[in-house]
């Protein structure tokens, strides 16, 4: 529509609609934009650009559109302005630059929070997209939701570690003769070649608080400084910690000034595991809530993942977050990633 008859229209919609008439435009305009969601994203962030992506130069001039029909700015190189002279467009610099396809995004994220796998987005009619196009949008996604600040736990705080196998899945070196860890290359489902904790496992430090609010982070080593840096700056000061013991949440409790409880796993002798151990009381204290958030990340990565690379974990922790409390809307999704970008 042209910039005139619209302005025409806009005037007339304000000087002669009723008030239910115009509660009726609001609701069809936001089902209009949630059926077109990233161009919504796309058109808002335009409008947002105050300073150039690449120098943050704020001297920016319209600079007519680009291929794909989205406006283009470009950084002003003058004696004043000092900026770059480079060319960009409302999603350089975020998540989402140079990505194809804007019509099928938010579909891609409703998959991406259901944690479908890419072979099923692949084979769904909607998504006309190769495999490898649904593995680089995954990660583009991913990236930024990983990278965003964690949340504030409080009130009764489960803290654990678990471990996962240290893996290099799709490294190009397996197949060039220059294997990037000097072991013979492992299939699903095998096991570490030394026995015990080693350096072939990377653990992941969980807190999950009673209202689902939850912090994943992969750590290098299990040490003190690790978990308290991790932690620290996360769980609220009169908040109770539940952990299994080891000294170094000890350390996280005094140090964030939180009350350290202590709960020593189960005893599985022959006889609990025959006639099953009590059933858990209600609202009482335990390790069940982190043990069962570890159980579902064992599930995602190892079992429906078939394990993932060492280096994307914090990306599918990221996911498993995703999948565990998705978003209300897929553009919700978008506009994390977008936010975060
Ligand atoms: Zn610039």
């Amino acid at each position: 529509m042209d910039r005139a008859r619209f302005e025409t229209l806009t005037q007339e919609i304000a000087a002669q609609a009723t008030v239910e008439q115009l509660l009726d435009l609001e609701t069809r305009t936001a089902r209009l934009l949630a059926e077109r969601v990233s161009e919504a994203l796309v058109a808002r962030r335009t409008t947002a650009v105050r300073q150039c992506p690449h120098c943050s130069g704020t001297k920016i001039v319209r600079h007519g559109r680009d291929g794909g029909g989205r406006q283009r700015f470009r950084c002003l190189k003058t004696d004043e302005s000092h900026g770059c002279g480079r060319t960009f467009n409302g999603l350089s610099g975020t998540a989402f630059a140079r990505m194809r396809k804007p019509e099928l995004w938010s579909g891609y994220a409703r998959h991406l929070a259901s944690g479908t796998s890419l072979t099923k987005i692949v084979e769904c009619s909607d998504m006309a997209i190769s495999r490898h196009t649904a593995w680089r949008w995954r990660h583009r996604l991913l990236t930024p939701l990983a990278a965003t600040k964690p949340e504030r736990l409080g009130g009764v705080v489960e803290a654990d570690e678990t471990f996962f196998l240290r893996s290099f899945k799709g490294h190009r070196g397996w197949k060039r003769g220059k294997a990037p860890e000097n072991r013979p290359p492992r299939y699903p489902g095998s096991k570490a070649l030394l026995s015990g904790l080693s350096h072939q496992h990377v653990p992941v430090l969980t807190g999950i608080d009673r209202d689902g609010r939850c912090i994943d982070k992969r750590m290098d080593r299990r040490s003190t400084d690790q978990i308290v840096a991790a932690l620290g700056g996360a769980v609220a000061p009169d908040s109770v910690l539940c952990t299994d013991g080891l000294s170094a949440y000890a350390t996280l409790a005094k140090t964030v000034g939180a009350e350290h409880r202590v709960f020593d796993p189960p005893e599985d002798d022959w006889l609990k595991k025959a006639m099953g151990h009590p059933s858990r009381q209600k609202g009482a204290l335990g390790l069940g809530r982190v043990n069962g958030h570890h159980e579902r990340m064992k599930t995602l990565i190892n079992r429906v993942l078939r394990g993932v690379s060492t280096k994307f974990l914090p990306n599918y922790l990221a996911m498993l977050r995703l999948v565990c409390r998705p978003p209300s809307a897929p553009q919700d999704t978008l506009q994390a990633a977008f936010a975060a970008g």
